[in-house]
């Protein structure tokens, strides 16, 4: 199991430590799908269980901005932003 330290599993959004240095949760929120490091997901989720919260926000969600909108990223696409981190969009 890997996970990339940064960038949200969820969503792809790259602004965002997911793993400190030890592997461990942040417990830090991602401003765009609102999964939280360390509640929503860890370092042993497996890929089902991400793409389940994926699932959520993607479709129930319709890919709402969670946090901040402030910190929308200018021109913001979310499967551009899930393309780019190498995240599959599986319905
Ligand atoms: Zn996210």
């Amino acid at each position: 199991m890997s996970m990339n330290k940064e960038g949200c599993p969820i969503c792809g959004f790259a602004d965002i430590t997911v793993l400190d240095n030890f592997n461990c949760a942040t417990f830090e929120i991602c401003e765009c799908c609102g999964s939280e490091s360390g509640l929503e997901f860890d370092l042993h989720s497996t890929p089902e269980h991400l793409a389940k919260i994926r699932r959520k926000w993607f479709k129930e969600d319709n890919c709402k901005w969670w946090g901040n909108k402030k910190l929308i990223p200018p021109n913001w696409d979310p499967k551009e932003q899930m393309e780019l981190a190498n995240i599959e969009i599986s319905l």
